[in-house]
């Protein structure tokens, strides 16, 4: 089991050296992990010149899994845009090939209290979003500005997927539904996008194939609607980047806490890149108050989507589900008054709970 670890910039080697302590402990406990680490985003700029070192990407590519802490931070905003943190991981996902990104958005009991939302309306939410991460209008050319015919200037973007685009998603998004509880509800916008209108025929005919997965339809605008009215009539939601990226930012809220939400980008084989859905919180880096429960959970679907171990994945999580149950809270998820932990602190009490 190798693994990369790239903790990048901000909170994110403070929370990725959690995870390590989580890696020690199951090492310690006989599983054939090795780790290696690399610097991704302003810490590759800062170390090589380039958010996506060659010797980072050379590393992830020879490894079976990655795991990612975040990256960015205001001492690289003025960089030019091929120089800024975020096309290290935007650079990864798509020189991997990981085209799926899978988000679950889980409340746990313990923190109903913690989101905007009433309690009877997310108590026991567990939706997954697949997000389809390479293709759409963030990849899609031409894209650029221009000065049009009236003498203005204007931006323009390029909103694109191949029907093999499609199908690979739309694959995936019916064999993780098989996995859970048999329903998939595809996000578009075929009222008014012809990329859309494709989308919906492309998935419905894949749908053919998974005849014991229940697909829907459902316009973007409603399902953000949908999302925070009544969360819990979804399961697994399958949709392309853009849409995507906005709806799983909004289902995160509904769980409490960015702090507490994994995810995983799988490519073809399964190999993958985990990380937490948050970025690298720079207002309280190097202060010990970041969650390290998000990319500690990063590593339990990483065994469960990557080395098919199950069991592991079910022993981190239940280890996180532990350390809720016995009180245990950094700062973003305590509530008014409550006691808050800080980041080493829990570290220590998952590691205790495993
Ligand atoms: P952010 O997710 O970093 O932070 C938003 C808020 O949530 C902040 O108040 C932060 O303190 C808090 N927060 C985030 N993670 C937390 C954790 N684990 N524990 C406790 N609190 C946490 O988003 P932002 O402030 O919009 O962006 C900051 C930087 O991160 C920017 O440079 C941005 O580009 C980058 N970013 C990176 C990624 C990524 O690496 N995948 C994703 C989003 C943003």
């Amino acid at each position: 089991m190798k693994i990369a670890l790239l903790p990048g910039d901000g909170i994110g080697p403070e929370i990725v050296r959690e995870a390590v302590r989580v890696l020690d402990r199951l090492r310690h406990d006989g599983l054939p992990i090795e780790t290696e680490t690399a610097p991704i985003g302003g810490a590759g700029h800062d170390a090589a010149g380039h958010p996506l070192p060659k010797a980072t990407l050379d590393l992830a590519q020879a490894a079976d899994a990655v795991l990612l802490g975040a990256v960015g931070g205001p001492k690289y905003d003025t960089l030019p845009r091929e120089l800024r943190p975020e096309q290290g991981i935007l650079g990864i996902r798509k020189a991997m090939g990981l085209f799926a990104n899978l988000r679950p958005a889980i409340l746990y009991p313990e923190l109903a209290a913690a989101s905007t939302l009433k309690p009877e309306v997310v108590a026991g939410l567990d939706l997954m979003i697949l997000r389809e991460l390479t293709g759409d209008i963030y990849f899609g050319q031409p894209r650029g500005r221009r000065r049009n015919a009236a003498g203005d200037d204007e931006g323009f973007d390029t909103m694109l997927y191949s029907v093999p685009e499609i199908e690979r998603i739309a694959r995936v998004g019916f064999e993780t539904a098989r996995r859970r509880s048999h329903k998939l509800c595809s996000v578009d916008k075929a009222n008014v996008l012809d990329t859309s209108i494709l989308w919906r025929e492309v998935v419905t005919r894949v749908g053919r194939d998974f005849p014991d997965v229940a697909l829907s339809h459902m316009y973007v605008d409603n399902a953000a609607m949908q999302l925070v009215r009544a969360p819990k009539q979804f399961d697994v939601i399958v949709t392309g980047n853009i849409f995507g990226d906005i709806l799983s930012d909004e289902a995160s809220m509904l769980a409490g806490s960015i702090g507490m939400l994994p995810s995983a980008s799988l490519d073809a084989n399964r190999k993958g890149l985990y990380e937490p859905i948050h970025g690298s919180a720079p207002d309280i880096a190097g202060q010990d108050k970041a969650n390290p429960l998000a990319t500690i959970l990063s590593l339990g679907m990483m065994f469960r989507y990557t080395f098919a171990r199950a069991d592991v994945a079910d022993r981190i999580e239940a280890a996180v589900r532990r350390v809720l149950a016995q009180g245990h809270r950094t700062g973003d998820i305590a509530m008014p008054g409550e006691r808050s932990i800080g980041t080493r602190a829990m570290g220590d009490a998952v590691a205790a709970a495993l």
